[in-house]
């Protein structure tokens, strides 16, 4: 095994944990995987690289265990020694962090503190840092979070109109999510396409189990559908996104059910789920609306209705439209959802090249507009890569 550098990159949730070691510069995980069912019973952890996919039974069903089995196996594949950093992935860094930051105890004691803003996902987050900081201290390790790269939201778009005393005093107001995929697609599409970087405006569509939108000017994110917590915006796999407030104070009436109720319906049992009663997935609702199902087609129609409003939407926070980027695993597989959605838009000149649009699905990139329209492209998105790549350059500048 090669003894360049390389980044073991980290995303930790309640009961899983997902890791991939990549190169400096590379797209490729050396190796990835997941530990799965953390806390619960039968808890195991999945290797996979070039040779093939190995699973093992964890001997405790705990974060601790699951690295530290993590760690013998990179130690084994002669990966351990070359790691100059890890990278970990935390989902809320409110108005404090703006970028990556090297992950000390005040880091770590802020990352807690916001947990009051992202109660499910910040604790969860800590136990992969706190744990790997214990295993490896000595090891340089970064926090990059999945709202940094919307700090740039200007006041209008990120404030609520709500009396301002509870953005002050709360802070209640829209941070965005998904900040690291929308960073690396822009970067991506100006390379790709050899925009200005100080002067270009382009949209991404990431559309996965969650979705957001993010309107980029200039490299600085200028608006975005998620807001306070990733249930804003569009219809996803299975959140509502966008919904009157008045229509669940209604409900709350109607059926009796509390806040913390109506907020698990809108966040675990509506969007795509809710509408079709079968599945969350894009494809099987695919599927089954071919095979003439009313409520997938409609699950369907309604995701790409609220899709293309919101795009209209965003694109008022552009000087000029460049390019128009699809990514996420519906955003860079759905022939389908890509081809209803930009039909919506050709009022704003986005025409869709529809023989290429079926070529390029199962991680090909590409351009899919005519050539007088701005560009539409599919990119496949790369989080890791983009959180491997904080990592390194942190850990970089500490040693000059
Ligand atoms: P996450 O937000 O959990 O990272 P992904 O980005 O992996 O999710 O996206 C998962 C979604 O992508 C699912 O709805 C899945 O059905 C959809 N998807 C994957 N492949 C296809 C495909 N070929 N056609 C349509 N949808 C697809």
């Amino acid at each position: 095994m090669s003894s360049a550098a390389k980044v073991l990159v980290i995303n930790c949730g309640s009961s899983s944990l997902k890791f991939s070691v990549l190169p400096l510069g590379g797209d490729t995980p050396l190796l990835s995987g997941l530990a799965e069912r953390l806390g619960l019973d039968n808890a195991s952890i999945t290797f996979k690289d070039e040779a093939g996919k190995t699973i093992q039974d964890l001997a405790q069903a705990d974060h601790h265990c699951a690295l530290k089995t993590l760690f013998a196996v990179l130690a084994e594949k002669e990966l351990l020694a070359s790691l100059c950093a890890i990278g970990h992935r935390v989902a809320h860094g409110g108005s404090e962090f703006k970028e990556s930051v090297l992950l000390t105890s005040a880091v770590t004691e802020k990352i807690r503190q916001l947990a009051t803003l992202a109660p499910l996902h910040n604790p969860a987050n800590l136990i992969g840092i706190e744990t790997a900081m214990q295993l490896l201290p000595a090891l340089p390790q970064v926090a990059v979070f999945d709202t940094a790269f919307h700090q740039t939201l200007p006041p209008e778009a990120c404030t609520y109109a709500i009396p301002l005393e509870y953005r002050d005093r709360y802070q209640i107001r829209r941070y965005g999510f998904h900040g690291t995929s929308h960073r690396f697609v822009a970067a991506e599409a100006v390379r790709q396409l050899d925009l200005d970087p100080q002067d270009h405006g382009i949209l991404i569509a990431h559309l996965g189990n969650g979705s957001s939108l993010c309107a980029v000017r200039n490299g600085q994110s200028v608006d975005t559908s998620m807001g306070m917590t990733p249930l804003e915006g569009l219809v996803m796999g299975t959140r509502c996104g966008d919904i009157d407030f008045g229509a669940m104070a209604y409900l709350a009436k109607c059926t009796g059910q509390s806040l913390e109720e109506l907020c698990a319906m809108a966040n675990g049992k509506a969007g795509l789920l809710g509408l079709s009663g079968l599945s969350s997935d894009c494809r099987t609702l695919q599927e089954a609306r071919e095979n003439g199902d009313k409520r997938a087609a409609l699950a369907i129609d309604v995701m790409v209705h609220r899709l293309a409003r919101h795009l209209g939407g965003h694109m008022a926070a552009l000087h000029r439209l460049d390019a128009l980027i699809f990514t996420g695993g519906i955003g860079e597989n759905s022939v389908l959802v890509r081809e209803l959605t930009t039909d919506r838009l050709a009022i704003f000149g986005l025409r869709l090249d529809r023989d290429k649009n079926r070529t390029i699905f199962g991680g090909r990139q590409g351009r899919i507009s005519l050539p007088d329209s701005p560009a539409i492209l599919v990119i496949p998105t790369n989080e890791e890569k983009m959180i491997a790549q904080d990592a390194a350059a942190i850990t970089a500048a500490l040693r000059v």
